[in-house]
């Protein structure tokens, strides 16, 4: 388990130390000066609120929420919006952090920005999530809209929340206003190719690993830990191409087949079920057991803090594809350096969300749409622009690609706080 030293006891790091630590890393090899770090290390705006919320039973019950706005020295701030029953400020706050940073790393127009409240939506309603949505929606107004800060969604997060949000905060401005939120519904001004956009980034950039490493994505085998809405369309995206994916998990299991499940059924009967656990044909294996298992990408696509320490000397993948936000330490960094894995670290992997994202705010705020080729191809363009610009430091200044990734995304910042006269 990642620890600090706390007064000789210690306890175990939060996201938001993980994230610091990083910069710190990246913020030194680019010798970046005390001033520049003042201005770009913490956030910006944060604004905490209680959200009560109308139960079906007639009771109120209140909720914490947050929305955090780190950078917005290259544009508005952009990040999602996670329901969830352990999100803290401090998970905010690293998250907010990250954002900065994949958007400077994709070279988009946006600073960085994130929400969440602390709530198992699963337990509630429909109606209750609704109520839930809207009025921390009306608690949040202040920081958002399309020129200030662009919600989207999160862990636990729809498109039909997204709506939900759209529309509270256009009956307080009188009008509509698309681009206030992106990752919609289509009906509303949502994006062809959102849903799919951060599988299709985390793909783009492993199969650029694999030819930088001459791995053979044909027959590669693949394990995705999380199968939600980044993790399951990865796994589908790998299928298509050849790899064969061997295992996959989800809060309620993990199955595993050496020769490859066949992850079109093994989506529809999560689709029926609830759960990939169960699915016929598969062995079970644990959650250690399956992070631990022969294969040439492991794709982490659930929480932070997944691979740890702990867990890290146990993994035999070449490529370790971070599809969500923070799954590895920065101690399993080291260990993975140490062994000669190949990470495509979170700010650049899983990019591809916010850059559809911007889409579909683009779409918006012209009202002139695209089709979905045209949204694929600009991702594709993108997504392999920026794995060669990182690939590109991790080989010139001979440092791993997390160090790689962060050292692009905050020098990008760094300058733009620069060029503005934000530091002297
Ligand atoms: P999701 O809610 O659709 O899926 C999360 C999945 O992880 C679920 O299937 C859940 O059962 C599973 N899971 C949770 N804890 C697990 C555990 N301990 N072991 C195994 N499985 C576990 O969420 P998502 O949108 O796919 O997001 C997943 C990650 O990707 C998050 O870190 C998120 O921040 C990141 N991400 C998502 C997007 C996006 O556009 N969806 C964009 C960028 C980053």
């Amino acid at each position: 388990m990642l620890t600090t030293k706390l007064s000789g006891v210690t306890a175990p790091k939060n996201a938001h130390e993980v994230a610091l630590e990083n910069f710190d890393l990246a913020a030194d090899a680019l010798n970046l000066d005390e001033s520049i770090r003042a201005m770009i290390k913490y956030p910006e705006r944060e604004l905490a609120v209680s959200i009560p919320v109308r139960m079906d039973s007639g009771k109120i019950v209140r909720f914490q929420g947050y929305r955090i706005q780190h950078n917005t020295a290259r544009g508005p701030a952009k990040g999602g919006i996670r329901f969830h029953p352990n999100v803290t400020i401090e998970e905010v706050r690293a998250l907010a952090t990250w954002m900065t940073w994949k958007c400077a790393v994709v070279n988009i127009p946006y600073g960085g920005g994130k929400g969440g409240v602390t709530v198992n939506p699963k337990e509630l309603s429909l109606n209750e999530l609704e109520r839930l949505s809207r009025r921390y929606t009306v608690a949040i107004l202040p920081l958002i809209g399309p020129e200030k800060d662009i919600p989207a969604p999160d862990v636990y997060t729809t498109p039909q929340i997204m709506a939900w949000i759209m529309d509270t905060f256009s009956m307080m401005k009188g009008y509509p206003v698309t681009g206030v939120v992106t990752g919609k519904p289509i009906s509303l001004g949502g994006s062809l190719g959102r849903n799919e956009a951060t599988a299709r980034g985390v793909f783009y950039t492993t199969r650029s690993s694999c030819e930088a490493l001459g791995i053979p994505l044909q027959g590669a085998r693949v394990v995705v830990q999380g199968f939600g809405n980044a993790g399951s369309i990865a796994a589908l995206l790998m299928h298509e191409a050849g790899a064969k994916v061997v295992a996959v998990s989800d809060t309620r299991g993990c199955i595993f087949h050496p020769k490859g499940l066949d992850i079109p059924a093994v989506v529809a009967f999560k689709n029926r079920t609830g759960t990939v656990a169960g699915f016929p044909g598969a062995e079970k294996v644990t959650p250690d057991e399956l992070l631990s298992l022969d294969c040439e990408v492991l794709i982490p696509a659930a929480l932070e803090n997944s691979i740890t320490a702990d867990n890290a000397p146990n993994v035999h993948a070449r490529i370790v594809a971070e599809a969500a936000n923070g799954p590895v330490t920065p101690e399993a960094d080291r260990i993975f350096d140490e062994h000669g894995i190949f990470l495509i670290p979170d700010i650049l992997c899983n990019a591809g969300g916010v850059t559809v994202s911007y889409f579909e705010w683009v779409q918006d705020e012209n009202h002139l749409f695209w089709d979905e080729n045209d949204v694929n191809s600009r991702l594709e363009k993108i997504m392999t622009r920026s794995f060669r610009d990182v690939f590109q430091i991790h080989q010139d200044r001979k440092v791993n690609m997390r160090l790689a990734a962060n050292m692009l995304g905050i020098g990008r910042v760094a300058d733009a706080c620069r060029v503005r006269g934000l530091y002297p």
